[in-house]
């Protein structure tokens, strides 16, 4: 046997931390998921670089900022030529799989590279009796995805070469839209109310445009097919929205409660097969989600909800149990840190940084403590604004340049730019913009100055009418 750490990353799709009960969730309970931040860490502030699947998950893979992995919009895909973390593991003795989501394109230069196994959805792939290509070859699951996903990573595992580590990339499709639950649990939550979030009511005042121009609200953007059903005749407007959420929120906590449940048949596994000691378990999501914070039901914004992605992380050998960590992880320092316990040195073209060290509750000199976020699709599908800010500790600054840029999958109808700020501590909830705040006048240069460094370290380029 390898001294070399197992690494098992688990991932799903816009699960947000606020849904999972160990980031203090009001809606619902996870008890497997629970386990792995009980028995390891929980971090209270990583997240996306750019807050949509397929782009989150190119960072992940890569290690790098979008505008390098050439990944910035849904419109774009993965060139699968580039460096990745799995290629250097598979390179370095590892065996390495990816089962379930995948997302970043198929065919040609996109289908997985560095895999010894793959076996995954095309493009969002369907809840019920899926079509999955296994290492190039479609096959036809009869069963619900959740299920089959784990099932097909057990299996794997059983099958691997015991005398090597392995890497797996266990990626479930849940709780991504249309949120179709399984049998199972289709009539969880049925006799009660799910509890409305404090921000329901957002009237997207004292903010800038992008917010009330979003087309992702509860009460007038879900469709039919997100409701499973038309709305009731006869409801007052107030009514009308309240029917909405708890419509779409169950189906949302009906998918969340069933990846719990199939993450918590893989730690079992673990356990009995003596596995669990020299495996890093990992749960994340691609990104955050609106759960009828602000009135919406979507993701894209660098607001809180979305920004954050839940990060829990569980190796008994070197991280203590039931441990708290806010220092700030992004999504490109995932694979440094799986190449550093792998004991692989990380490429230079990788721009994040290990954060093993945090998991020792050290923080290094010099950590970051602010990151640089960028949303590319101009107004496609939820008509978002596109825009690019920091966020510090204490601070987030957004401008909203409003431009596609020539980005495929973005529309070309430019916006007057904006900015945004919010004061963390003041105004958690990001309801009032106080860039125009004269007591915030010495703040924003600085602000500005740190997010102008963090684009400049990264490579990327300034707007042309941001010359603040
Ligand atoms: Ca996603």
């Amino acid at each position: 046997m390898s001294d070399r750490p197992n690494i098992l990353f688990i991932m799903s799709d816009d699960h947000a931390a606020h849904a999972m009960s160990c980031y203090g969730s009001r809606i619902n309970e996870t008890p497997n998921l629970d386990r792995i931040a009980n028995e390891g860490m929980r971090f209270n502030n990583c997240f996306c670089t750019n807050a949509i699947c397929g782009p989150s998950r190119a960072a992940i893979l890569t290690g790098t900022y979008n505008h390098i992995n050439g990944m910035t919009t849904l419109g774009t895909k993965m060139d699968g030529r580039q460096l990745t973390f799995p290629k250097l593991l598979q390179n370095e003795g590892y065996q390495t799989g990816i089962v379930g989501k995948w997302h970043l394109g198929h065919g040609d230069v996109y289908d997985p590279t560095g895999f010894d196994y793959w076996n995954v959805l095309p493009g969002q792939g369907d809840y019920h009796n899926p079509t999955m290509t296994e290492m190039g070859e479609e096959k036809q699951y009869e069963g619900y995805v959740t299920d089959i996903i784990t099932d097909l990573s057990l299996d794997w595992i059983k099958d691997r070469d015991e005398d090597r580590p392995f890497m797996l990339m266990y990626h479930h499709k849940a709780p991504h839209r249309w949120w179709e639950p399984d049998s199972k649990h289709a009539d969880m939550y049925e006799d009660i109310d799910i509890p409305e979030p404090e921000t329901f009511w957002d009237d997207y005042q004292n903010r800038a445009s992008a917010a009330e121009a979003a087309k992702m609200r509860v009460d007038r953007d879900l469709s039919e097919r997100d409701l499973k059903g038309p709305t009731p005749e006869g409801l007052t407007p107030e009514e009308e929205k309240k029917w909405k959420y708890q419509r779409y929120i169950k189906d949302y906590l009906r998918c969340v409660a069933s990846v719990d449940d199939n993450v918590g048949r893989v730690l079992d596994y673990l356990d009995e097969s003596g596995l669990a000691e020299n495996t890093i378990v990992i749960y994340t999501s691609d990104q955050g989600f609106f759960l009828g914070d602000h009135g919406w039901d979507d993701k894209r914004f660098m607001y809180e909800e979305s920004l954050r992605m839940p990060f829990i992380i569980r190796y008994p050998k070197e991280i203590e149990a039931g441990t708290v960590n806010d220092d700030m992880i992004l999504n490109v320092d995932f694979a440094p840190t799986f190449l550093d316990y792998a004991g692989i040195d990380k490429p230079d073209t990788f721009q994040g940084s290990s954060f093993r060290p945090l998991l020792h509750s050290e923080t290094p000199d010099g950590w970051q403590t602010g990151m640089y976020y960028r949303y590319w699709m101009h107004l496609a599908h939820h008509h978002v604004y596109a825009h690019y800010g920091i966020r510090t500790l204490k601070h987030k600054l957004i401008y909203y340049y409003a431009d596609a840029l020539g980005q495929t999958g973005a529309v070309d109808d430019t916006k007057e730019p904006e900015w945004e700020l919010f004061d963390l501590e003041k105004d958690p909830q990001e309801m009032f913009n106080v860039y125009n705040d004269p007591a915030y006048a010495d703040i924003i240069p600085q602000l500005k100055d740190e997010m102008h460094r963090l684009q400049d370290k990264v490579d990327d380029e300034r707007y042309v009418k941001d010359v603040g």
